[in-house]
């Protein structure tokens, strides 16, 4: 019926879903988006939070996210981060 979310997880998926198409990288598979989130996850603090399970968050109101700019600093840096090593091989 609940689960546990990490608010901090959703902020920065929706983060990386804006940042992806303007992104400079050599690669956006699936594999290399999840690299990118576990980077910046690892140095963002979690924030978890009780939510009804299957709840969908649409409101990613600025106001809620005081540290977005941050937020997609991580994410940026963790893209370069990947981009220059690549979990997977060049193809
Ligand atoms: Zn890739």
């Amino acid at each position: 019926m609940y689960e546990l979310k990490n608010f901090s997880e959703v902020i920065v998926k929706k983060a990386l879903e804006e940042y992806l198409p303007k992104a400079n990288i050599p690669c956006k598979c699936e594999r290399c988006q999840a690299d990118i989130l576990a980077f910046a996850l690892n140095r963002i603090p979690p924030r978890y939070f009780v939510s009804l399970k299957g709840e969908v968050i649409t409101n990613f109101e600025s106001q809620m996210v005081p540290d977005k700019a941050r937020i997609l600093a991580e994410v940026v840096s963790a893209a370069q981060i990947v981009a220059t090593y690549p979990s997977h091989s060049k193809e």
